[in-house]
This record gives C-alpha cells, sequence and structure tokens, in this order.
C-alpha cells in the first residue's frame, strides 16, 4: 500500500510498504479514508525527535473496518470508526481509571502508546491506505448513520476535539467562567469550541497570526494578537485586572516570539500571570523529557525556568499530559451527531495522500490559510480542496458572533 513515510528532517515522502495483516485475534484493519496532519508531527517533521527512519506517520485517522480478528466481537467489517490517538489496552491501572493516555501495556517500559509517534511504540500511523487497530473492540469509536456525511467533524475526536476539551478540563473551567488559551492552531481553536459549548463567559485566545485569530473570532472568541503588545497587559485589562478564570497552553515546547526566537518557557510564564489568584491551568501542548537540538541549555534537559513563585503564591493549580481520548470522544461523538458541534470549521485542505509531502511544507511554514489539512488517502482528488476562510462551513455560533 502506499503510505506516507519519515525519511530525515523536513523529508517526508510517499512509499510503497507492507500492506498492515491482522497480527493478533484481537486486532481491526480499518480502510483510511480521512486522516490528519497534526501540529505535533511537525515536531518530528523537523528533525526535534528520535524518531526512526522508515516510519509511517500520522495519529488522526478514521476509515471503514474491512477485516477483524477472531477475538473481535463488537466491531464488523462495515463499520466506521474513529481511532483516538492513543492505544491503550483497556485493562491497565490507568486505563481502568479511564487514562488511557497513559497505558502501561502498550508501549513496555513507558506510559503511552500512539500511532506513528516518536517515542510511542512500534506503531505505524495512518497516513496511508489501511490501519492495523490493536485492540480493536477497545480501542475503535463506532460512528454513527451519518459517519460519511459527518466524516471531517468525526475525524476531529481522533486528536484535537478531545485534546482542547482536555485542555479545559486540567484547567477546570466551569460554566460562567473566563479562560485565557495561548495557542491558536488547530488545539487552540478546539479548546475555544469546547470553552464555548461548556458556557465560558469570556473566551481569550493569543496568537500573533492573523487568518487564525480571524477563525477564532468567528466563533465568538476574543482574539490578541501578541506581535502588537503585550498579551498579559491586555488580558489582565479585560479582566478588571485579575487575570482570567482559567488558562490554556496549546503551544508547547518549541514556542516562540512573535519574531520566531524560541523562548521555551514563554507560554508557561505568561499563564501564570495571566490567570487569577486560585485559578487553574491546563497544558496540553507538547513538552519533552529532553529536546538535544535546542539552543536553550534548560531545555536541552526538558526543563524550564519557571516562575514557581508566582504560581505558588496565587494558589494556582495546573493538570498537564497529553489527552485521555476515550475519556471524552464518545461523548464528542454525540455533541457533533445532534449538531451541537462541528470542529470541521477549521480545515483549510482537503488534499489527496500524494500531496501530503507538499502539505507538511505548507503547515511547517505556518503559511497564510493552511490551518488544518486532512487527506483522503483513497481519493486521487478530494472534492472541496481548499476551504478559504469565507466559503467555510457556518459553525453553530458563528452566525450569533457576528
Ligand atoms: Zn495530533
Ligand atoms: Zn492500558
Amino acid at each position: 500500500m502506499k503510505a506516507l513515510v519519515y525519511k530525515g528532517p523536513r523529508d517526508v515522502q510517499i512509499t510503497g510498504v507492507p500492506d498492515p495483516k491482522i497480527e493478533k485475534p484481537t486486532d481491526v484493519l480499518v480502510k483510511i479514508t480521512s486522516t490528519k496532519i497534526c501540529g505535533a508531527d511537525l515536531h518530528m517533521y523537523e528533525g526535534r525527535t528520535d524518531v526512526e527512519e522508515g516510519k509511517v506517520l500520522g495519529h488522526e485517522n478514521l476509515g471503514q473496518v474491512v477485516e477483524v480478528g477472531k477475538a473481535v466481537t463488537r466491531i464488523q467489517a462495515g463499520d466506521w470508526v474513529c481511532l483516538p490517538f492513543n492505544i491503550s489496552c483497556g485493562f491497565c491501572k490507568n486505563c481502568e481509571r479511564g487514562l488511557t493516555g497513559f497505558c502501561l501495556t502498550m508501549n513496555p517500559g513507558n506510559a503511552g502508546a500512539a500511532y506513528g509517534y516518536a517515542g510511542m511504540g512500534p506503531y505505524d500511523g495512518g497516513q496511508a491506505e489501511f490501519l492495523r487497530v490493536p485492540y480493536g473492540d477497545f480501542n475503535c469509536l463506532k460512528l454513527p448513520d451519518d459517519a460519511e456525511e459527518k466524516e471531517n467533524d468525526y475525524v476531529m475526536l481522533s486528536d484535537i476535539f478531545p485534546t482542547g476539551w482536555h485542555a479545559t478540563e486540567l484547567a477546570g473551567l466551569r460554566p460562567g467562567e473566563s479562560i485565557v488559551i495561548f495557542g491558536c492552531g488547530p488545539v487552540g481553536l478546539m479548546a475555544a469550541h469546547s470553552a464555548m459549548i461548556k458556557g465560558a463567559s469570556k473566551v481569550i485566545i493569543v496568537d500573533r497570526h492573523p487568518d487564525r485569530l480571524a477563525l477564532a473570532r468567528k466563533i465568538g472568541a476574543i482574539a490578541v494578537d501578541d506581535s502588537k503588545g503585550s498579551a498579559v497587559e491586555e488580558i489582565l485589562d479585560m479582566t478588571g485586572g485579575e487575570g482570567a478564570d482559567r488558562g490554556c497552553e496549546c503551544v508547547g515546547y518549541q514556542c516562540h516570539d512573535p519574531a520566531g526566537h524560541e523562548i521555551p518557557n514563554m507560554t508557561m510564564n505568561a499563564l501564570v500571570e495571566a490567570v487569577r489568584p486560585t485559578g487553574g491551568i491546563g497544558v496540553v501542548g507538547v513538552f519533552v523529557e529532553e529536546d538535544p537540538k535546542s539552543k536553550d541549555k534548560l531545555a536541552q534537559e526538558g526543563k524550564l525556568a519557571f516562575g514557581f513563585g508566582p504560581f505558588f503564591e496565587k494558589g494556582l493549580h495546573m493538570g498537564t499530559g497529553q489527552c485521555n481520548v476515550k475519556a471524552y470522544n464518545r461523548y464528542l461523538r454525540n455533541l457533533i451527531h445532534t449538531g451541537r458541534a462541528n470542529p470541521a470549521w477549521i480545515i483549510s485542505h482537503e488534499l489527496s495522500l500524494d500531496e501530503a509531502p507538499d502539505a507538511y511544507k505548507h503547515f511547517d511554514s505556518r503559511e497564510k490559510g493552511w490551518t488544518k489539512v486532512i487527506l483522503h488517502p483513497h481519493q486521487s482528488r478530494p472534492r472541496n480542496r481548499s476551504h478559504s476562510a469565507g466559503a467555510r462551513k457556518g459553525h453553530p455560533e458563528a452566525a450569533h458572533a457576528e
């Protein structure tokens, strides 16, 4: 089959690889009809991880089941399913508590496994024609009869919609509270979407890309452009000098100033300043154990100069870590099914698999308009190729906001 393979820094290629097959009786084989390029893939693309050459990338996958192993009982060939990016067993100490992002079985010696990702186990990704799903009964989220019609919404359940939701959960957001989100990439936008659904009174989002900030405004978020001045001051001004009730980190370890210089502790310390005393911070942007290629000495060892004094003084709390997708995806699926959520509004491009290497280039350079790319591996020329901002499907809250 055809797949997108990592060859080296800024070098990904479409090549032929062996077809995946049922290896264990609990496996399921899925024909991938939609798979996305994630901001987290760019850490690998840029050579800032130790991902091995030859790995098939892609952890945001949806498709139709083509074959099931002998021990699979719930899932059948023909089912439309969305796969959490976490691969989990369902029976370990962490999975039992819903912490499937930290499964102890699937990546021995580590907590957590994923498709096509550095350090997350030997699993190939879904930027390919087919994907092997271990423990299919546990890992497949079945989709309702509008699966094809709302495919672009449902594929968001693999990662970024639950991850954005998770950021607001870790921060402890309650209805009526204000929240500030650093990072207006796909995850930040999904955190804003989640905060709106959860009834936040004020959703503030910080970034410096005008096209992304415009998307955030579309759903009624307040956009702060940090290339124009201090984001923290603006947030304090908007919240009577107090700070927002909750804050989310949706940027990660490669955060940088508007001029492009990486400053690894920038968003974390800004959050401590921008969140009110006794508030909460949720961190879902990727941070790594070590980053040998960073120019920052501390960051090379995975450390940050963090304002722990102010953090303590303000009595803040913080939750961190990758999303346990299975804790939310069933419920977020229902919100999509009933029309209460439509995360596909952030998609900018629908492309074929052959176009993926080029798409990585555009997305990596944060080119204007390249917000979120979906690949359709079984289409040579997908229907809606470029979703210009104006042509994007309306968001339920968008009409309200404008
Ligand atoms: Zn992702
Ligand atoms: Zn487990």
